[in-house]
């Protein structure tokens, strides 16, 4: 639809009835303008957590399909009174669970993907002038029950709502004005980026800058779908997030990122022959565990150690794994460790310049950390560190990269090239 734009406001957007009071103002002042105005919303802040851990006071496992029911509540809440609040303020509106969207996900509960979204009754009511307010994070499998999308999974909802009705852009209102270089709540000088790349902001998505979920701006990449980042408590412009466009330079390092709910595993002394990484690492894919970093270290005596980190919800389970499986592998000693963290430095230039890695080390020595892993792509250097050195190490990376200024007008060029094409 031409001239339609999608909005997604974030828990803390609508955390309050009074939050919810304002973000309806601003709605309205858009529908005002005469375009097409579809929402995607949040649970208000802290609702989602309320309502696992009420889960948890009866259960450890409880089962998935439930929780997906339970967690689905805390968006609907949401829609609804800012549906009426928009309504009171007469502009006519109307709110829509992921059913009603036509939201069609897998069976995945908990960490559902969308098949498809048949939007025909929203394109309906939006073409009879309704502010359409749909209720993130959830959609229905084939069966039709109620399946969610993974934390954050609102912001995935918003994207692909908007690539099904062929939205204008689709633009994510949180509690910051935009991506920053490194997460503004831990570095007080961090710096408002104007452009993103989808690549750049899919490795910040996944290296822990939580702004967005990842899958949202897999969707956006996948459909050029250009997404804006903007604050709902001001006017600023936010951060675009689009294509890349090869004729601009970009900064070798445009942000820092860090993880800490990391843990490292490591199988010591077990044979150096084939078939032993293979037999661990099937047994973890079998029981649905992701791993991220692997390192193997092959000592003389024809043993090996073999190390990996995982999201430490994982870890007891993952250990439970290596227990299990052990027979096959005969280890030594297997321990773990879940006082870690992932650094890493983020940024498109880096394809084209070389001795940025050495920066990274030599910074993390400088301040006396140890790094205990590394990892890299064409665009990223990451590294594991112990997680009480997280705040130190994000900071001295952020000044040594001299982040807190822009590079030239790199960025203000980048935007003025992107918007042109909008
Ligand atoms: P919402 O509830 O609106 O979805 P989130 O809490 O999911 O908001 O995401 C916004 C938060 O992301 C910010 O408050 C900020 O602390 C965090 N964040 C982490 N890294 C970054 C970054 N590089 N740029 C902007 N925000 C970041
Ligand atoms: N309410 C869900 C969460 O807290 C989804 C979202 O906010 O996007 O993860
Ligand atoms: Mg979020």
């Amino acid at each position: 639809m031409t001239g339609l734009i999608v909005q997604k406001y974030g828990g803390t957007s609508v955390g309050t009835t009074e939050r919810i009071k304002n973000v309806a103002q601003r709605i309205a002042e858009v529908q005002r303008t005469g375009k097409d105005v579809m929402v995607v919303v949040s649970a208000m802040a802290g609702e989602t957590d309320k309502l696992l851990a009420m889960a948890r006071e009866f259960s450890d496992h409880p089962q998935h399909r439930e929780i997906d029911l339970l967690l689905s509540s805390g968006e609907r809440i949401s829609a609804a009174l800012l549906t009426i609040a928009l309504n009171a303020l007469g502009c006519q509106a109307v709110s829509m669970t992921g059913r009603q969207i036509g939201l069609v996900t897998d069976s995945s509960h908990t960490r559902a993907r969308i098949k498809h979204i048949d939007a025909s009754r929203a394109k309906e009511l939006l073409n009879n002038k309704h502010v359409v307010v749909v209720a993130g994070f959830q959609g229905i499998n084939e069966q039709g029950d109620v399946t969610t999308l993974g934390r954050g999974g609102s912001d995935t909802s918003a994207v692909a709502v908007a690539v099904a009705l062929g939205a204008e852009r689709c633009e994510i209102y949180t509690d910051v004005d935009g991506v920053y270089t490194a997460d503004p709540n831990m570095v007080a000088d961090a710096r408002k980026l104007d452009v993103v790349y989808y690549e750049e902001m899919l490795e910040m998505a996944s290296l822990g800058a939580k702004v967005l979920q990842i899958r949202c701006v897999e969707v956006a990449k996948k459909y050029k779908m250009p997404l804006v980042v903007r604050s709902s408590y001001n006017n600023e412009e936010g951060t675009l997030i689009c294509e890349e466009n090869p004729s601009m330079e970009r900064p070798q390092v445009s942000g820092i990122m860090y993880q800490k709910n990391q843990s490292k595993v490591t199988v010591r002394g077990v044979p150096d022959e084939p078939g032993i990484a293979a037999g661990i690492f099937d047994a973890l894919a079998e029981a649905a565990i992701s791993v991220d970093m692997i390192i193997q270290n092959v000592s003389a005596e024809g043993h090996a150690d073999i190390s990996f980190t995982l999201d430490t919800d994982h870890l007891v389970e993952a250990m439970e794994v290596m227990k299990k499986t052990a027979h096959q592998f005969k280890p030594e000693n297997l321990i773990s460790d879940s006082n870690i963290a992932k650094i890493s430095i983020v940024g498109e230039g880096m394809r084209s310049h070389s001795g940025i890695a050495s920066v990274m080390f030599r910074t993390l020595s400088n301040e006396n950390i140890n790094i205990l892993m590394i990892s890299t792509s064409e665009i990223r250097v990451s590294c594991i560190i112990e997680s009480k050195y997280t705040e130190l190490a994000v900071r001295a990376l952020h000044d040594a990269f001299a982040l807190k200024t822009a590079p030239t007008d790199m960025d203000a060029k980048a935007k003025a090239e992107q918007t042109k094409a909008l």
